[in-house]
């Protein structure tokens, strides 16, 4: 089972191969101008369908939430020539956030390097019994993760969109009057702070055509359109600013934990900042112990980050599963707010971005760059496609999480089988790429007995360790 699962994730599937020509149901066929992600190069459709035609203006959509994956969507709508808002209640949010991004990321986000704070191409995984295992090895010469601060990376983001021609509003979302029929718009209502200083801001509306909640884990789209709920997890973080000579042991290295200690279904966590460590660790199950699971990572690692200071405590929800449902009419849902993290690794970040990307795209395509009125159909594309792409991911990393974090005794052998070069280079390709790790038959017999082999050994050492507790 476990090197089933293992062999799948290894085996992602390609994200997103944009195909140029493709049909509408029961209408003509478009013909997309790919935009290789590139600032003000516009997306740009050049055939019709028959939805009505949008007069005087352009297609108007609000995308709620400024983080990765509203900064992304608000930025291909406006290339796609869309009128774009997008609103955004803090503007020097800091999201509590590990912050680490997968080196594709950076290519497809064209995210320039001065924002990536730490380029880790050390990686090390600590068992419940403080066993560590290196891995990294594989990585080629210019192969990282990056460690980015959420503040640096979303306002990155958000400005690209702006100078693309989105309005950018410094407002909070508060709800949305949903429209009669299909053609009448959404009425959203706000508070807008923009050039003031506290205080709870002026009361303003908007009206729009759709609109893209991209507005988190709390969202309020997704309570508007009546979404339904979803399991998460709690995660919660200290940056830590430790001695210089401590930093240099964290240059380029990050570690993760694994053991009952630190958390019962997932790890703690050390990734290196600019001038700190992000310390953290997160649950599903035993929300109310999130302080004592923190404490335990901290005192794992307490050698290495000895003589630090706290400089920042936060926390914040982490989606587990998809919401029941993800658009409603002409509103779609995006990164959090639709619950796209995966299990296991807790990666919501590019996924973040890629689904507000894809959401957007669909919208410029269906409006024929702002020219004609959206509908339902238009955005259903968007999950479509996300699902068709990424639902395998999530299914697979979902069976890891449950065969590999279930007891200290598994732990051990999922940290025993990290020692492995070839489940190294096959879990970096498929993290750092998100597509296909080409395997080796030969190389995967072996790993489907050395899983095996280091499973029978964690229930043979449970068997000890139950004797042991009698
Ligand atoms: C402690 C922790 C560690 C994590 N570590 C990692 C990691 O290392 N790598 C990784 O890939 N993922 C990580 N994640 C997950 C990642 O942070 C999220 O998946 C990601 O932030 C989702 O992006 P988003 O744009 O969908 O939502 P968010 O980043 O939550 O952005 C939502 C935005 O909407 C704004 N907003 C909310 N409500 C309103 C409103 N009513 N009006 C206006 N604006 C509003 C917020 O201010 C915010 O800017 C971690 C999560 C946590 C909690």
């Amino acid at each position: 089972m476990a090197s089933i699962a293992l062999k799948s994730f290894v085996g992602l599937r390609q994200t997103s191969p944009e195909n140029p020509h493709f049909a509408i149901q029961g209408k003509p066929i478009i013909n997309i101008q790919p935009h290789h992600h590139q600032r003000r190069q516009r997306l740009h459709i050049v055939a019709g369908k028959f939805s009505p035609k949008v007069t005087g203006r352009n297609l108007r959509v609000a995308v709620i939430g400024g983080g990765p994956a509203g900064g992304a969507a608000a930025e291909t709508l406006a290339k796609g020539g869309i009128e774009t808002f997008l609103i955004e209640r803090k503007l020097d949010n800091c999201k509590p956030c590990g912050g680490a991004i997968p080196l594709c990321m950076v290519g497809e986000f064209d995210l320039p390097l001065d924002i990536i704070d730490r380029r880790v191409t050390k990686m090390k995984m600590i068992s419940p019994s403080n066993v560590a295992v290196d891995i990294g090895q594989t990585l080629k010469p210019h192969e990282y993760i990056g460690m980015v601060r959420r503040e640096v990376l979303d306002s990155y983001l958000r400005d690209r969109a702006k100078e693309n021609g989105a309005t950018v509003i410094n407002g909070l979302f508060l709800k949305m009057d949903s429209p009669k029929d299909g053609t009448t718009p959404y009425v959203l209502h706000y508070n807008e702070y923009d050039g003031k200083v506290g205080g709870t801001g002026e009361k303003r509306t908007l009206e729009v055509d759709a609109v893209i909640g991209a507005d988190g884990a709390n969202s309020r789209v997704a309570k508007s359109i009546d979404a339904g709920d979803y399991d998460y997890a709690i995660a919660f973080q200290e940056r830590i600013r430790i001695p210089d000579d401590k930093m240099v042991y964290y240059e380029n290295l990050a570690e993760m934990y694994v053991g009952d200690d630190v958390s019962p279904d997932f790890y703690g966590w050390v990734f290196p900042k600019c001038d700190h460590v992000a310390v953290g660790t997160g649950t599903v199950t035993h929300k109310g112990d999130i302080k004592k699971f923190q404490l335990a990572t901290r005192n794992r690692a307490k050698d290495k980050i000895l003589g630090g200071k706290i400089i920042r405590v936060e926390a914040h929800p982490i989606p587990e599963h998809p919401r029941p449902r993800r658009l409603m009419g002409r509103v779609a849902l995006v990164g959090d707010a639709a619950g796209y993290v995966t299990k296991c690794s807790g990666e919501g970040i590019y996924f973040a971005a890629k689904s507000g990307r894809m959401c957007a795209e669909a919208i410029v395509e269906g409006s024929e760059n702002g020219k004609r009125l959206i509908d339902e159909g238009d955005l259903r594309k968007y999950l479509e496609k996300w699902d068709k792409t990424y639902w395998p991911t999530y299914k697979v990393l979902d069976v890891l999480q449950k065969v590999f974090y279930r007891s200290n005794p598994a732990r051990e052998a999922f940290v025993e089988m990290c020692g492995d070069e070839y489940v190294q280079k096959m879990t970096f390709d498929s993290y750092l790429y998100k597509r296909v790790a080409p395997g080796n038959p030969w190389e995967d017999l072996k790993l489907a007995v050395n899983t095996i082999g280091s499973l029978v050994r964690a229930n043979a050492l449970r068997r000890e360790m139950e004797k042991i507790s009698v």
